[in-house]
């Protein structure tokens, strides 16, 4: 959790409600970005992202 946490803040550039926000729900990050175990609602937008693309 430490790494995600680090490579996020290194995407947005230390940007905190940046990394909150983040839009790149494709990103295989998305889930964990917050420091935490995924919600059911976070796993279910990646699944519908995913189901939409094809993967
Ligand atoms: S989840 Fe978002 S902020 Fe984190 S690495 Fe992926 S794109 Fe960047």
């Amino acid at each position: 959790m430490e790494a995600i946490r680090l490579k996020c803040r290194d995407c947005c550039a230390g940007q905190v409600k940046e990394i909150r926000e983040c839009p790149i729900r494709e990103c295989s990050l998305w889930e964990y970005r917050l420091g935490r175990r995924p919600t059911p609602e976070d796993s279910q937008a990646v699944r519908n992202v995913r189901m939409h693309e094809g993967k």
